[in-house]
């Protein structure tokens, strides 16, 4: 479960998000939409404690721990993940090494044989040639191909929160479904986990069926629906004077 209180995060000196509230209950799936620059990647870099983002005010509460304070390995180690949006390249680290590294700081007894068993089944899953495994993390991977390797790091991680910061974009419509496909074998496998997508398009929300649409506006979450909202959204933008008039139960989830 967790729980964000009245969340105030400044990155240089601008203030992005504003006594932002927000629960995300264990097995449920949160959608968040909302115009560029807003601040959504910035709420999900804050979460895993990227020392740009600064908090000014407000507490994240991950299983009734405070997790404001942590570094970003520990926040890991709580069993959190981040598929970023621009997944970064990183020469000379290979791939399987940088899984594998990952793993056991998480969980100290790794044994060799089942995670190389483990990858090389989840590799197949996402239809990810193998040699990507062998070459440096990210390096010259196409845009989808560094979105799998993110559900990859998921699946091999196996978190409890996963949140999914445009994980559709610059992904091909196949390369769509067999992400969409590995991620509801995820949710079945681990019946706890909770997620917070990020995007900006239905198509995704059309294999993996939301629970919760919120909007992020001026620093906080305006409007909360379903997932007819987020068709609203695709249909007619940001307008919120049309969108307030055509969703029933839109309401702060603060409040
Ligand atoms: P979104 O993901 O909603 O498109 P972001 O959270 O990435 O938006 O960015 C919110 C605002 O914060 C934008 O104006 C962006 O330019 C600014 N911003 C984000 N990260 C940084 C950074 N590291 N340095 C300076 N400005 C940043
Ligand atoms: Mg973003």
């Amino acid at each position: 479960m967790l729980n964000i209180k009245n969340l105030s995060v400044k990155v240089e000196d601008k203030v992005i998000l504003k006594d932002l509230n927000l629960d995300i209950e264990d097995g449920s799936i949160h959608v968040i939409m909302g115009p560029n620059g807003v601040g959504k990647s910035t709420l999900t870099k804050t979460i895993m404690k990227d020392p740009n983002y600064k908090i000014i005010s407000g507490d994240i509460i991950y299983n009734e721990n405070r997790i404001n304070d942590l570094k970003t390995d520990e926040v890991a180690r709580c069993g959190i993940f981040l598929a970023m949006q621009n997944p970064i390249e990183i020469d000379g680290v290979n791939n399987l090494d940088f899984l594998r590294t990952a793993l056991s700081s998480n969980n100290k007894s790794v044994n060799l044989y089942s995670f190389m068993k483990d990858t090389e089944k989840e590799v197949k899953n996402l239809q990810m040639p193998s040699e990507m495994l062998r070459r440096s993390l990210n390096k010259g991977f196409s845009g989808g191909e560094k979105k799998k390797n993110e559900i990859l790091q998921m699946k091999i991680l196996k978190p409890d929160f996963v949140m999914f910061d445009e994980i559709d974009s610059g992904v091909d419509v196949d390369s769509l479904k067999i992400i969409a496909k590995n991620i509801n074998e995820y949710k079945k496998e681990n019946e706890k986990a909770s997620y917070l997508i990020i995007t900006h398009y239905t198509h995704l929300l059309k294999y993996i069926k939301p629970d919760y649409v919120h909007i992020l506006k001026d620093g906080k979450i305006v409007l909360t629906g379903d997932y007819s909202l987020a068709k609203e959204i695709e249909e007619n933008g940001f307008n919120f004077d049309n969108i307030m008039s055509n969703v029933n139960d839109g309401c702060d989830s603060s409040e």
